[in-house]
């Protein structure tokens, strides 16, 4: 497995100050290597929480989470995260927003060069690499925000709602170019979403997590025939799943029945 969470817990302490409220309760799930998995739940049920501690931007309090079978302690390059807002520099290029992480990393020049080239290409952007952010939309600023990531070869890609600020056309095209580039480096990524379509279109597997109190989770495998689609019958087949899984969830949740 590449990522193996084992029992984990975290809680941020109240605004109040003294107490601590939990928002991850004793998770365990696992990621295999080329697996697309999808978080899906209510608003503040800590999706946020776990791909950040995935991340290693923070620590679980209580149990572990290991990546290639070591802990995670904090943030590196092969665990790679697109959030929500396309964040860019201003002042640079789309072309060189891109070169900064490698730059950092300290790639070689014409290494350099080419790797930016593959990238722009998987997204779609040569034509708009000299282009500043401002001058560019919100889809291709996330298909930007995204080439800067897919360049720095993550083994991990870790995506908090990155298509949910974009028109419903834009995202159907991001969604496609995600999982064409998915195919072609075999890339496993962690995905936090909303939308049940969203899920269901490119999971292969959904972790459903809850609200406390009553937290629970749930895994749920996503049945494919040949390729994908978003109307035929197996589509709208994994949809209803989904959806009968989430009120059954939150049936328990209300039973307080995990
Ligand atoms: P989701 O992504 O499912 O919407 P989050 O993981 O962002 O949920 O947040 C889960 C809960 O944790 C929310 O109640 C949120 O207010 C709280 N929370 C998130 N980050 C912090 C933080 N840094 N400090 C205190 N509370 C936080």
């Amino acid at each position: 497995m590449l990522i193996e969470v084992d029992d984990v817990s975290k809680a941020y302490p109240q605004v109040n100050g003294c107490e601590s409220a939990a928002v991850v309760e004793n998770l365990s799930f696992a990621v295999a290597e080329g697996e697309f998995v999808c978080i899906i739940g209510p608003s503040g049920c800590g999706k946020s929480t776990l791909l950040n501690m995935i991340a290693g931007f923070i620590q679980p309090d209580r149990g572990k989470i290991y990546f290639d079978s070591r802990p995670i302690n904090s943030p590196e390059p092969e665990r790679a995260v697109v959030f929500q807002e396309a964040t860019l520099f201003p002042w640079m290029n789309l072309r060189r927003n891109i070169e900064l992480g490698l730059k950092a990393g300290g790639a070689e020049k014409a290494e350099l060069q080419r790797i930016v080239n593959e990238s722009l290409a998987l997204v779609d952007l040569n034509c708009s690499q000299q282009a500043y952010p401002h001058q560019l939309s919100g889809g291709m600023k996330q298909r930007a925000a995204l080439a800067r990531v897919l360049a720095l070869q993550p083994r991990l890609l870790l995506m908090d709602e990155p298509f949910s600020a974009l028109d419903a056309d834009t995202r159907e095209h991001l969604q496609d170019q995600l999982l064409k580039i998915c195919a072609k480096r075999r890339q496993t990524v962690v995905f936090v979403t909303h939308s049940v379509e969203e899920a269901a279109y490119l999971a292969d597997r959904i972790l459903i997590m809850g609200r406390p109190p009553n937290r629970c989770y749930a895994s749920l495998r996503i049945q494919r025939g040949q390729g994908r689609s978003r109307t035929d019958k197996q589509q709208m087949s994994n949809i209803l799943r989904l959806r009968a899984a989430l009120k059954d969830f939150s049936r328990q949740l209300s039973d307080g029945n995990c």
